[in-house]
């Protein structure tokens, strides 16, 4: 694949991750790579930071077929191509990847990662795919901090020791030639013990210490601190109209206004309430007020309508949401609304527990149109933002 002088920057690369171990010496039933961090797979992490690289061709995974399953379970809505079968030796499985790909060009870029590292950053990936344009061969490295010894013999100078990670990236025929020349009798950490075997040098790309590999129990309470928790933003709409009788007040947002009319209605008809319910409701899928407090129930005769958001509330906090913005528009020809503004939007954050900042509280007429117009009653539009957070113990 061809480089164009103007594109220098941008150098395409090709991705093989290595999945096909049993992570024998973290334990347990399934393997490290398909354990699962914020509810997805270590597996799926790190493909998730390959896949927003921009110059990423493309990415194949090698994996025991035994874990098949558990493969199309962590990939689940992702387009990949086929996972290719793994070997009985990481550097065998690496090789399956390479002839996969032999229809690469001796010069393209390949990198080859291990699934255990998902932390690994897009920054270095880029820094990474540069060296190996340039050296043919380079790898994420760090240099040892800690004192080193073997147990029972002299201390090691520390000061050019380095811990090598991946990714590792290549020329594909450099890695290629080094698989096929390698000596079949010898244990191959890595890719660059293979490239490093045939002569040739390996650029050292400064990695990071967050590039860690889940190999342990330790390392996996590690990756658990460390995984930064996955949140979504769900916004909810409600709407509401409610008609005027003959009374001596109208209750908004828990608020009782002096006006010469009531609002008709089985509760206390507060629209700005109900219309506020609605929209958390929506925000889980809730269904809406009227299957919450039936209007056929005596139970919600002349209810405060307090009850029925405070009960909203509580489903959406049941589902691990956590309420952060209300929005709501009051919609009236009469009584006059201003005067009672920051009494309403006070007394619908003490309700829902926010700032009075995170509640907005707006009216408009339709200038004299339609029923409303007629005044012939209150109609309230709302908006509620809900954050859902993925890590049970996290708040979004
Ligand atoms: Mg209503």
């Amino acid at each position: 694949m061809e480089i164009s002088a103007s594109s220098k920057r941008k150098i395409p690369f090709f991705v093989l991750i290595a999945a096909a171990g049993h992570g024998s010496r973290l334990g347990g039933s399934t393997p490290k790579q398909y354990r699962k961090i914020n509810g997805k797979a270590i597996l799926r992490h790190t493909l998730d930071m390959f896949l927003s690289c921009a110059d990423l061709q493309m990415l194949c995974v090698i994996i025991d077929p035994q874990h098949r399953s558990l493969y199309d379970d962590a990939v689940q809505g992702l387009s990949l191509a086929p996972p290719i079968e793994g070997s009985d030796s990481r550097k065998s499985s690496i090789y399956n990847g390479l002839k996969y790909f032999s229809n690469l060009d001796n010069k393209d870029i390949i990198l080859t990662h291990d699934a255990a590292r998902p932390f690994v950053s897009q920054e270095n990936i880029i820094d990474l795919v540069k060296s190996a344009y340039e050296h043919q061969a380079a790898t994420l490295a760090i240099p040892v901090t800690d004192t080193q010894r073997y147990k029972k013999r002299d201390y090691i100078d520390r000061h050019d020791l380095w811990s090598i990670q991946t990714p590792q990236a290549f020329h594909y025929g450099l890695l290629r030639k080094a698989h096929e020349q390698a000596d079949s009798k010898t244990l191959y950490n890595d890719d660059t013990s293979l490239v490093a075997a045939i002569g040739h040098d390996i650029e050292f790309v400064p990695g990071s210490r967050m590039n860690i590999k889940i190999t342990t129990q330790d390392d996996l309470m590690l990756a658990h601190k460390l995984m930064p928790p996955e949140s979504e933003t769900r916004t909810g709409f409600g709407y509401d109209v409610h008609a005027f009788e003959e009374g001596d007040s109208v209750k908004l947002c828990g608020i009782d206004i002096p006006h010469h009319k009531k609002l008709k209605g089985h509760s206390d008809a507060d629209a700005g309430l109900h219309a506020l319910t609605d929209a958390l409701l929506g925000t889980i899928g809730a269904g809406d007020i009227g299957s919450h407090f039936p209007p056929t129930d005596p139970r919600w005769k002349n209810a405060d309508s307090t009850l029925f958001l405070q009960k909203a509330l509580a489903l959406v906090k049941e589902k691990g949401g956590r309420l952060v913005h209300l929005d709501l528009t009051l919609i009236c020809e009469e009584p006059k609304i201003a005067p009672y503004r920051d009494s309403m939007q006070m007394r619908v954050a003490q309700i829902c527990g926010l700032t009075f900042d995170r509640v907005g509280l707006k009216a408009t007429t339709t200038e004299k149109l339609g029923f409303l117009g007629r005044g012939e009653g209150i109609a309230a539009q709302a908006v509620a933002s809900v954050c859902f957070s993925s890590h049970k113990d996290q708040r979004c």
